[in-house]
């Protein structure tokens, strides 16, 4: 078993930790009434063992399911959680036990941290991406129909547990998504692990890559809670990954692949501004496609232009770009919109 804290959360990887996952449960939260959330994919494989196992040791288990998908992540499912609780005579002493990918996790932390200003929290994230990512930091949220994650809080799980066995039934490309995540934090804040998923066989090394990426967004995340500044550095390759995610209509592209281009059409421009150093960009490209991740943007130049400037990030005027002088060491350069958009049209 590896353990780490973060920020209020402790967090467990353990194979086979969701078939035990009651006494990790217990020894966090008094016994209470639980609402499981989680979606009718994840359901179908991993509900009732977790269900059986709050029950064998006296927890009052009732199950909120939702539809798997992005859509999900609205304000209509939140209300209809936030009506199952009550209806269930649940108070703030009681838990809510998210179990399944991003959207579970955001949509269960954003309930919990509203439902009676803030009702007890543990996460089981079963995706790659939520398990490196989604479950940890303590952001959640749902979408409004003007853009994803618009509104949303931060709240801590009292308890992540994460299961790296979880991964063998998730479909191959929900998978890649993920592991455009941890090359992230290779890139932004980990040599060592960039190192481990370029030459490594990836399910010898699962628990510690699990590891290492969470330890990346710990360390930024733990200095910058609220988001304001070296959490930025977590943006490495989602200015024109965003762009690209809205450009395909969340449809054409997954966020991972969205990602993984982002990270290297970014690193293009700063490599021919000298910035990166050279080596940089044939490792990235390699190590992307080792997990059949895209590098390559094929929308059109001006769709992109337009998309990036549209983007909330952009301030004054002024665009806070996250580039890599090297793997392992991200750093934040602010760079005029205008200058930024000719360099999209003249390198990508
Ligand atoms: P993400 O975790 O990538 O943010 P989702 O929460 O939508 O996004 O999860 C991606 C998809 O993978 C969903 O359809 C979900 O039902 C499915 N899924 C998540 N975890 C597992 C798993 N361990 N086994 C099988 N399917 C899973
Ligand atoms: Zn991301």
């Amino acid at each position: 078993m590896r353990a780490l804290g973060v920020i209020k959360s402790k967090i467990l990887v353990e194979e086979n930790i969701i078939s035990k996952c009651g006494k990790f449960i217990l020894e966090s939260v008094k016994l209470c009434k639980v609402l499981i959330i989680s979606d009718r994919n994840v359901a179908k494989i991993y509900l009732n063992i977790v269900s059986r196992e709050l029950e064998k040791l006296g927890f009052q288990v009732q199950v909120f399911l939702i539809n798997p998908g992005e859509q999900s992540k609205s304000f209509k499912t939140a209300e209809k959680i936030y009506n199952s609780l009550t209806l269930n005579f649940m108070a703030r002493c009681d838990l809510i036990v998210s179990l399944g990918g991003g959207v579970v996790t955001d949509l269960s932390g954003f309930v919990a941290s509203t439902y009676h200003r803030g009702i007890k929290l543990v996460h089981i994230p079963t995706s790659f991406l939520a398990m490196i990512d989604a479950a940890i930091g303590g952001k959640n949220g749902v979408n409004s129909k003007y853009g994803k994650n618009l509104i949303g809080t931060f709240y801590h799980p009292c308890l992540v547990l994460i299961d790296p066995l979880a991964l063998k039934t998730l479909p191959p490309r929900e998978f890649c998504c993920g592991i455009a995540e941890a090359i992230k934090c290779g890139c932004i804040g980990d040599k060592k692990l960039f190192k481990i998923l370029e030459n490594q066989d990836f399910y010898n090394n699962i628990e510690e890559i699990i590891m290492r990426s969470i330890r990346v967004k710990k360390n930024l995340v733990e200095i910058d809670e609220q988001d304001f500044g070296s959490r930025v550095l977590l943006n490495f390759g989602h200015t024109i990954g965003h762009a690209l995610e809205k450009i395909g209509n969340y449809k054409k592209l997954s966020h991972g692949e969205a990602v993984s281009i982002g990270m290297n059409e970014i690193t293009k421009i700063s490599e021919s501004m000298n910035l990166t150093r050279f080596e940089v960009l044939p490792r990235l490209k390699a190590v992307c496609r080792k997990y059949f991740l895209p590098t390559h943007n094929n929308f059109p130049s001006n769709q992109l232009q337009e998309a990036v400037l549209h983007d909330k990030k952009i301030l004054n005027g002024y665009l806070n770009l996250v580039l890599i002088k090297d793997i392992g060491e991200g750093f934040i350069y602010k760079i005029p919109d205008k200058e930024f958009i000719n360099f999209l049209k003249n390198k990508i």
